[in-house]
């Protein structure tokens, strides 16, 4: 399951961020994820408490965003929702279109003691 090593570098990023900004405790965690990420949110959410189980988020509330996907046909350069990543530029009907966002997953906000 790779949202267990997603969810231990969440965990190392918080713990640098603590020192970077001098907070020792994290009260909320939203994460946002693309559509297109591989990242299940049930997995995410059981991951979670345990691989933040005494660390400084060990009482953190997770929040799960999910953010749509879209990408931009190489050959109109018209964007457009995707579905998958293997997909049929809907302007022009070929295939080529680069993803613009949706295909990660990153720390929105963090709420800090
Ligand atoms: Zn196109």
């Amino acid at each position: 399951m790779h949202e267990l090593s997603l969810l231990q570098n969440v965990r190392d990023i918080l713990e640098a961020e603590a020192l970077k900004q001098g907070f020792c405790k994290v009260r909320q965690v939203t994460l946002e994820i693309g559509e297109l990420a591989c990242i299940e949110a049930e997995a995410l959410r059981f991951g979670f408490d345990v691989v933040m189980k005494d660390s400084l988020a060990a009482d953190a509330e997770l929040v799960i965003e999910h953010l749509a996907a879209r990408g931009r046909c190489r050959h109109c350069h018209q964007d457009m929702a995707m579905d998958g990543l293997q997909q049929i530029c809907q302007f022009c009907g070929q295939y080529g279109v680069d993803i613009l966002q949706g295909d990660t997953m990153k720390i929105k906000e963090l709420r800090v003691i």
